[in-house]
């Protein structure tokens, strides 16, 4: 199958147009209605659905719950793929299919207590905004278009997907990304992550992630004094590093985020390693810090022999040694401003008058956005915070508006009365 061309600009008042005649259909009252009456329900999955341990790599569990809950909505070929991603779909008349996904993974190690709870409207514990709101909004549109028969021409792909967060490097949308049946067919993407209505993300912050080990020979503290060091190594690294400038726009950073070495007060080191973090919308900034970054670590181990060689030991012949390892790559990139999806996301917004800026975010649309297709991330409402902490909290006031919204985008985006899209 041949990719599926980029849909040319439509003019805002287009789309505005045939929201407003969506908007006052049967269908979408009844849906926005059953939003409204659902929230016990809605509540019910997201705390179920967060009392299942998902670790990087360990979605396995979760994955099977909502491949059953997909199966009992109704969804069509539910089944998981070969790295644990789950799909369910909603066919529709025409092939180009518009993708709805929540990540299914939390940062939390598997041990982490899991200790999930609600007061009232607030809903608290690990995970339960990051990403169990994601999938419950997700849970909540399939169960719309089940339930209420919404008229769509695209074909809807709900996706639950592993591997967004920490060292899951976004491996589950690369995965189906990097599968023809979905790659070419798949014309746009929204990805449903943590709480919120606030934002739309249309630019995908890349990263690229090294662990930087050091090696030498080691010693005594005492009698082999003067052997190069390489925490020194490291420290050294890391004073030169911290010097780069970084361009303020498009915006980099970089952190020095773990750093390991050594086996005691009284031994030199044998090895030494570091976990660094740099982060940008633009690949060639990324680049340049990475080439910045491998040019602080030869230099401090340079400086680090030289010190070693000219010491009281200098008959030992310096052994230092030094690898950088990818352990993440992200990829980066932007929405051209007149993206449909876009413009589409600006429009209910309008129509339902909620305030939203676009964002820069690291998040599963990085990867379709990266391959010049249109994807945004956006909240699944309420309101949240804490994430990545055990102190993590979802109030669910308010968070009919995200699943309105929601639906709307995906309505427009899957084009009710657009045949041939
Ligand atoms: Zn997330």
């Amino acid at each position: 199958m041949t990719p599926v061309p980029r849909t040319s600009a439509e003019p805002a008042s287009a789309i505005a147009q045939e929201l407003a005649r969506l908007a006052t259909s049967t269908e979408v009252k009844a849906a926005f209605e059953w939003f409204r009456n659902q929230e016990t329900e809605f509540a019910r999955w997201q705390l179920e659905l967060a009392r299942i341990p998902a670790p990087p790599f360990g979605e396995t569990a979760r994955a099977d719950w909502l491949a059953e809950r997909f199966r009992t909505l109704g969804l069509l070929k539910v089944h998981k793929d070969g790295i644990g991603n789950v799909f369910g779909s909603n066919p529709g008349p025409s092939t180009p299919m518009i993708s709805i996904s929540a990540h299914l993974d939390t940062v939390f190690p598997a041990n982490t207590p899991l200790n999930i709870r609600q007061q009232g409207t607030k809903l608290s514990g690990p995970g339960i905004s990051d990403n169990a709101s994601g999938v419950t909004a997700l849970l909540a549109i399939a169960g719309a278009f089940e339930n209420f028969n919404l008229p769509h021409t695209a074909s809807l792909l709900f996706i639950g997907n592993v591997g967004e967060e920490g060292e899951g490097d976004l491996r589950g949308m690369r995965h189906i990304f990097s599968d023809p049946k979905w790659k070419d067919s798949i014309q746009a993407s929204v990805v449903l992550d943590g709480a919120g209505t606030d934002t739309i993300v249309a630019e995908a912050l890349g990263s690229r992630r090294f662990e930087v080990t050091v090696r030498g020979p080691g010693g005594h503290s005492w009698s082999d004094f003067g052997a190069p060091n390489p925490i020194v190594v490291l420290g050294r690294a890391i004073h030169l590093f911290s010097q780069t400038r970084v361009s303020s726009s498009p915006k980099a950073t970089f952190n020095v985020g773990v750093i390991r070495g050594g086996t005691s007060v009284n031994s030199i080191p044998e090895s030494a390693s570091m976990r660094v973090d740099l982060r940008s919308s633009s690949a060639s900034e990324l680049e340049r810090l990475a080439f910045e970054l491998r040019r602080a670590l030869e230099q401090g181990l340079q400086e680090e022999e030289a010190r070693s060689a000219s010491g009281q030991n200098s008959h030992r012949r310096p052994q230092l040694s030094s690898e950088m390892v990818v352990i993440g790559d992200r990829p980066g990139g932007e929405l051209d401003s007149d993206a449909r999806i876009l413009q589409i996301a600006r429009v209910v917004d309008a129509h339902l008058g909620n305030n939203a800026h676009v964002q820069r975010a690291s998040t599963d649309a990085n990867i379709p956005i990266s391959m010049g297709r249109e994807a945004i991330a956006i909240g699944a409402g309420g309101s949240g915070g804490g994430a990545h902490t055990l102190q993590e909290w979802f109030d669910t006031t308010g968070r009919e508006l995200a699943l309105e919204r929601i639906l709307l985008i995906v309505l427009c985006l899957a084009g009710i009365g657009r045949p041939g899209v």
